[in-house]
C-alpha cells in the first residue's frame, strides 16, 4: 500500500513539474541575455552549449532573449568583421543587454573587444574555451569569468590502452584551424606522457579521401583519438559527425573522441568533455551574475570529463567487456531481463505510468498545437494574398516609373537640341562682298572680334593683320581653293588677333556666284572656339604627362622611343634606356604617408628634368619608378657614365619639408638596337636590368646581360614553387644554440629556416628569402616559423628545460603588416608559453628604414615582455650613437668581426669596442659566426656574453637540440670550459 501511495504522489508531482516546465516559457523574461557563437548554427559543439544555457536559465524563468550565431568561422575575414559590428550596431542601439554568454574563443574575443560599445557594456561568461586561451583574452578585463574546455587527453590515451593493451600506434585525427592543431599538439604530448613508446602520426595534412584509405589499412595495435574536425586540409567542410561516421566506416582501428556528441556516430569511446554541461555550468554562473555578484569575483571553473563507450564498437572490434572502466557509460547496450532487480521492475512500473500521463497530456498539446497550426494556415494565406496583391501594385508601379524615365530622356534630348540651335544663332554671321571686297559682320559677329562699325575693307589684309604670323598661308590656301570651287564649303580653324587678345575661331562659307558665273558674294559664320581648344590642349597634355610630377608619361615615352629606335636603325646609332627605381620607397610611403611620398616624387622629378634637353627624354613610369631615354649615346661607356650621373644626384642628402634624409636609386640600362628592337621588349630588359641592381645592394646600375632573361626565368619557378612550399609542409626549422661565455651552458637557440623544395631539392635561406619578401610570401612563412619555433620551445618546457630562449628572424615586410604585433602575441599564447622565452632578431639596416614606425611596433612587443636582437650589427649604418634610443635588449655582431679576431691582436678594436658600449647601454652581446679557439678567446677577454657558431654547434634538428641538452645537462659545452 505505501508503495502505491509513494506511486500516485510522484505521479502528480511529476504532473505539476511537468506542466510548469511546459508553460513556464510564458513567463515574463527579466533579464536580456545575449549568446554569441562565432560558428553557424548546426556546429553541434556550440549548439549544445547553447541548448545547455537555454534550458538552464529557462529553469529559473529567465530567457535567452538574443543568439547569434556570428557565422565567423566560415569566412574569418576583418571585412565580415566589420559587417557585424555594423549589423550588431543597429541591432542593439537601444537596447539594454544584462549579461553576455560567448560560447567559443572568437566570440569572447568579439565580446570583449566591443562590450562597451554595441551590448551595453553587460558582463561576460565565457564555456567551451580552453584555459589557455581564455587566460590570455581575459587579461585585462575585469567583468569576465566562465567555465574551461579542456579535453581529458591523457585519461582518453589511458582508456585507450586498457581497451587495447596492444597499442603502438595513435593516429590524431584534428583540423588545421588554431584550435584543431593546439588539439592536436596536445594530443600528441599526452600519448608520449602516458607511453612514450607510443608512435603518433597526424593526419590533419590528409584530405577527407586520404584519410578513409589510410584508416582502411591500419594494423590492429593501432587506435585512432577525433579532436576539433570540422574541415579537411583541403578545406572540405562538414559536420563533425558525418566525418566520424565515415571514418568509423572504414577504419580497421577504433575511434576515440574527446567530445560526447561524436559518441554514438562511430566512436568507440573517450573521456569525454559534454557541450551540454558546458553550457549548464556557464548558466549558472551567468545566474549568480545576474543576482548581483560581481563576474570578477567568480573564479572559472572547469567541468570533468567522463569514460563514455559505445557498446556497438566494443562488439564491432570484439572487446572483452571486462577492459571497460566500471565507472563508464555505456552506451547503446541490450537490456537484458537477467540484469533487472525488483526494484528496477518497480522503477519500470513507475516509469511506465508516469509515461502514460505524459502521453496523454502530449496526446491534448498536439490537439491545442493543431488548432493553433489551422488558425495559422488561415492567416498565412490571407497575408499571401496581400503579398500578392502589393506585388501587383508594385509591377504597376515600376511600369509608371519606366514611362517617366522615357519622357524624362526624351525632354532631356529636345533640350540639348534647342541649346545648339541657340548657340548657332549665337555665332557670330559675315557677308563678304567680293566685287567691292567689303566684308559686313553682324553685331555678335563684330562684338566678338572687336571691330568697329561692323564692317572691314579688304579681306586678305585684315587675315595678314590678325592671322599670327606663319599660320596665315593655310587660311588663305582653303579660301582660294573654295573660291576656285575645289571644295564644297569654305571651313578653316585659326587663331585671329583681337582687342581681347588672341582667339581660336572656326570660319565656314560659301561662295555665290552671278548667272554669268561670276563669285560675286561669300557669306558664313565664325564661331568662337578658343575655351574648345583649350580643352583640347588639356586633354593632349594629360594623355601625354604625368599628372602629379607633369613629366612625359609612359604613353609619350612609348612614341619617344620607338622614333628613337627607328632613327638609331637608319643612322647605325645606338641608343639608351635607363629604367629608374627609388631605392625603400613604399617604406618612405608607409612610414611617412602617401602624400609626402607624392612630395618626394614631385622633388625627385624636377631632379631628373633638368637634366631634360634635346636628346635626353625623362618620363614617369608611374610609382616610383622613371626613365631616362638617351634617344643617341656614341659607346656603352658614355651611356654607363651617364647612369653614374644619374646615381651621385641623389649624393646629398634630399630636404622634404621639415625632414631632412638620405634617398638611393637603384638602375637598369639596355642599349638599343642592340639589346633589343621594340619599345617592349626594352622596357623588360631595363626593368630586369633594374631588379638585379636591387639583388645586388641597391644604390647602383646595372647593364644588361642577356642572361638575366634566365636568371629572371629561373627566379619565376623559385617563387611558383615557393607559392606551394607552406601547403606541401616543405619547410623546416634548425636551432643553432647560442652559448654562455661565462658558464658555458646553452642559453637558447637561433631559428634558422630550410626549404627541402620539390623542385630544387634544398635551398638556403639567403636563395629564397628576398623573393619571399619580394612576393609577401614571407608573411605566412614567417607566421609559420614563428608558430614552429614557439611549439618547440613548448615542448622543450614541457620536458622541463624552463630557461631557454628561441629568438626568430623577422623580416622588414613582416613589420610592416598592420596585425604583426597581435600575430607574435597570439602565437605565443597558443603556445601556451610566455613572451620572455621568445626572441625577434631584426637586421640592423632594416630597423634604420622606417625607424619611428617600426621602433613603436617593437617597443610595443618589448613591453609585452619579448626580446629584441640587433642582427648583424655593424653591417649597415654601424650607428653606434643610436644604440641607446633603440628598444632592444640583444646586440649581435655580425660575423665579419668575429672573422678579424684571428687576424690582428688589436687590444682596443671595434669588436672589443661594441662589447663594452653594448654592456654599457645595459644590452647583452652575442659573437655571431665563431668558428676558432682564437676568436672565442678573444671574445672571452672582451667580455662577451654569447657567442654562437659552428666551433660549438651548426644548425641541427629538434631531435639533436633534445640530445644535446640531454648532454649539456651534466657536461657544459666542452669547448668553452
Ligand atoms: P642570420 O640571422 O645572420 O643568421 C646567421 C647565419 O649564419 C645562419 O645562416 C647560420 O647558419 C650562419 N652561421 C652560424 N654560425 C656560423 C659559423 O660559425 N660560420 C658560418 N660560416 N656561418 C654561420 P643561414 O641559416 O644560412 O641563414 C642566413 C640568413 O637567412 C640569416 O642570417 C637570416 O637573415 C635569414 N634567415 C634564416 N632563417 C630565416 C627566417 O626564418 N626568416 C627570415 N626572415 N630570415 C631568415
Ligand atoms: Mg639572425
Amino acid at each position: 500500500m505505501p508503495l502505491i501511495r509513494a506511486v500516485v504522489v510522484a505521479i502528480f508531482a511529476f504532473i505539476v513539474v511537468f506542466n510548469a516546465a511546459i508553460f513556464s516559457g510564458a513567463a515574463e523574461s527579466q533579464h536580456h541575455i545575449l549568446i554569441l557563437n562565432s560558428y553557424q548554427h548546426g556546429f553541434v559543439w556550440s549548439d549544445e552549449q547553447t541548448d545547455g544555457i537555454v534550458q538552464t536559465f529557462r529553469q529559473i524563468g529567465e530567457d535567452a532573449s538574443y543568439v547569434e550565431d556570428m557565422n565567423w568561422q566560415n569566412d574569418p575575414t576583418e571585412d565580415n568583421l566589420r559587417v557585424l559590428h555594423d549589423r550588431y550596431r543597429l541591432k542593439y542601439a537601444g537596447k539594454h543587454i544584462d549579461l553576455i554568454m560567448a560560447v567559443d574563443p572568437a566570440a569572447l574575443d568579439f565580446a570583449l573587444k566591443y562590450k562597451g560599445e554595441l551590448f551595453s557594456d553587460a558582463p561576460v561568461v565565457f564555456s567551451g574555451v580552453n584555459k589557455s586561451i581564455a587566460d590570455w583574452l581575459v587579461a585585462g578585463h575585469g567583468d569576465v569569468t566562465g567555465v574551461y574546455a579542456e579535453p581529458d587527453y591523457e585519461g582518453t590515451v589511458r582508456l585507450m590502452a586498457g581497451i587495447n593493451p596492444k597499442l603502438r600506434n595513435i593516429y590524431l585525427i584534428y583540423d588545421n584551424s588554431n584550435w584543431g592543431i593546439e588539439t592536436g599538439e596536445k594530443m600528441a604530448v599526452a600519448a608520449q606522457r602516458v607511453n612514450t613508446s607510443f608512435a603518433v602520426t597526424a593526419l590533419n595534412l590528409l584530405s577527407y579521401d586520404d584519410i578513409l584509405k589510410r584508416l582502411a589499412a591500419l594494423p590492429a595495435d593501432s587506435a585512432v583519438i577525433v579532436g576539433a574536425y570540422s574541415r579537411d586540409s583541403t578545406g572540405q567542410v562538414m559536420d563533425g559527425k558525418h566525418f566520424i561516421k565515415a571514418f568509423s566506416a572504414t577504419s580497421s582501428a577504433p575511434l576515440y573522441a574527446l567530445y560526447d556528441h561524436y559518441i554514438g556516430y562511430g566512436a568507440m569511446g573517450g573521456m569525454v568533455l559534454s557541450g551540454q554541461r558546458q553550457g549548464e555550468l556557464a548558466a549558472g554562473i551567468g545566474q549568480r551574475i545576474l543576482a548581483g555578484v560581481p563576474a570578477a569575483s567568480i573564479m572559472p571553473n572547469q567541468p570533468t570529463a567522463t569514460a563514455c563507450i559505445d557498446f556497438h564498437q566494443i562488439e564491432r572490434f570484439g572487446v572483452p567487456i571486462q577492459r571497460i572502466p566500471s565507472e563508464a557509460t555505456i552506451i547503446n547496450r541490450p537490456a537484458c531481463y537477467y540484469d533487472w532487480s525488483a526494484s528496477g521492475i518497480i522503477i519500470g512500473i513507475v516509469t511506465g505510468v508516469l509515461a502514460l500521463g505524459v502521453i496523454a497530456m502530449l496526446l491534448q498539446n498536439i490537439r491545442r498545437r493543431k488548432l493553433a497550426e489551422k488558425e495559422l494556415r488561415t492567416s498565412n494565406a490571407e497575408l499571401t494574398a496581400l503579398f500578392k496583391e502589393m506585388a501587383a501594385s508594385q509591377e504597376v508601379l515600376q511600369c509608371q516609373y519606366r514611362e517617366l524615365e522615357i519622357i524624362k530622356e526624351a525632354l532631356a534630348k529636345s533640350e540639348e537640341r534647342y541649346k545648339l540651335h541657340f548657340e548657332g544663332a549665337n555665332d557670330g554671321l559675315w557677308d563678304w562682298d567680293i566685287l567691292n571686297d567689303e566684308v559686313y559682320f553682324s553685331d555678335r559677329c563684330a562684338e566678338m572680334l572687336g571691330i568697329v562699325d561692323g564692317k572691314i575693307q579688304n579681306m586678305e589684309q585684315y587675315f595678314a593683320a590678325n592671322i599670327p604670323p606663319g599660320e596665315l598661308e593655310p587660311v588663305l590656301t582653303a579660301l582660294h581653293d573654295h573660291l576656285q570651287g575645289k571644295s564644297l564649303f569654305y571651313s578653316c580653324e585659326h587663331r585671329l588677333n583681337t582687342p581681347y587678345g588672341l582667339k581660336w575661331v572656326l570660319a565656314r562659307g560659301k561662295v555665290l556666284s552671278n548667272e554669268a558665273g561670276q563669285r560675286i558674294r561669300m557669306a558664313g559664320s565664325i564661331t568662337d572656339i578658343t575655351e574648345r581648344k583649350r580643352n583640347e590642349s588639356t586633354i593632349n597634355y594629360l594623355a601625354y604627362h604625368d599628372s602629379l610630377t607633369g613629366l612625359a608619361n609612359r604613353a609619350s615615352l612609348n612614341d619617344r622611343l620607338k622614333r628613337a629606335i627607328i632613327s638609331c636603325m637608319e643612322g647605325k646609332d645606338f641608343g639608351a634606356l635607363l629604367f629608374i627605381d627609388i631605392d625603400n620607397f613604399k617604406v618612405i610611403n608607409d612610414t611617412f604617408g602617401h602624400s609626402y611620398g607624392d612630395r618626394l616624387l614631385v622633388i625627385v622629378a624636377k631632379m631628373f628634368a633638368r637634366m631634360d634637353s634635346g636628346n635626353i627624354f625623362v618620363a614617369r613610369m608611374g610609382g616610383d619608378e622613371f626613365v631616362i631615354l638617351l634617344d643617341t649615346v656614341r659607346s656603352v661607356r658614355e651611356a654607363k657614365a651617364y647612369a653614374d650621373r644619374t646615381l651621385q644626384l641623389f649624393a646629398e642628402p634630399l630636404k622634404v619639408e621639415d625632414k631632412e634624409f638620405r634617398i638611393t636609386i637603384s638602375v637598369g640600362l639596355t642599349i638599343f638596337p642592340t639589346d633589343g628592337a621594340t619599345a617592349e621588349d626594352l622596357f623588360r630588359n631595363a626593368d630586369l636590368a633594374m631588379y638585379r641592381a636591387k639583388d645586388q645592394g641597391k644604390n647602383c646600375y646595372v647593364l644588361f646581360d642577356k642572361k638575366m632573361d634566365d636568371i629572371a626565368r629561373n627566379r619565376m619557378i623559385m617563387e611558383n614553387s615557393l607559392r606551394n612550399a607552406i601547403a606541401n609542409s616543405e619547410f623546416k626549422l634548425l636551432y643553432q644554440p647560442l652559448v654562455c661565455v661565462s658558464t658555458g651552458k646553452i642559453k637558447g637557440f637561433e631559428a634558422l629556416i630550410r626549404w627541402h623544395s620539390q623542385e630544387h631539392g634544398w635551398v638556403q635561406p639567403d636563395a629564397f628569402v628576398h623573393i619571399a619578401e619580394e612576393t609577401g610570401l614571407i608573411v605566412p612563412i614567417g607566421r609559420w616559423v614563428l608558430k614552429t619555433a614557439c611549439g618547440f620551445m613548448g615542448a622543450l618546457q614541457q620536458r622541463g628545460y624552463q630557461k631557454l630562449r628561441v629568438s626568430v628572424n623577422i623580416s622588414v615586410v613582416e613589420l610592416q603588416q598592420r596585425d604583426f604585433v597581435e600575430s607574435v602575441l597570439w602565437a605565443i599564447a597558443e603556445a601556451g608559453i610566455s613572451p620572455e622565452h621568445i626572441g625577434l632578431e631584426i637586421t640592423e639596416s632594416l630597423l634604420m628604414e622606417s625607424f619611428d614606425y617600426n621602433i613603436e611596433k617593437l617597443a610595443e612587443l618589448r613591453r609585452n615582455g619579448i626580446n629584441i636582437y640587433l642582427d648583424d650589427f655593424g653591417t649597415g649604418y654601424s650607428s653606434l650613437k643610436y644604440l641607446k634610443n633603440l628598444p632592444i635588449d640583444v646586440v649581435k655582431i655580425d660575423k665579419s668581426f668575429i672573422d678579424d679576431l684571428d687576424n690582428e691582436p688589436i687590444e682596443n678594436g671595434l669588436t672589443a669596442s661594441i662589447i663594452e658600449l653594448a654592456h654599457r647601454l645595459g644590452l647583452q652581446s652575442v659573437a655571431e659566426g665563431v668558428e676558432t679557439e682564437r676568436q672565442l678567446q678573444e671574445l672571452i677577454r672582451f667580455n662577451c656574453d654569447m657567442i654562437q657558431g659552428f666551433l660549438f654547434s651548426k644548425p641541427l634538428t629538434e631531435e639533436k637540440i633534445v640530445e644535446l641538452l640531454a648532454e649539456s645537462e651534466c657536461e657544459l659545452a666542452p669547448k668553452i670550459k
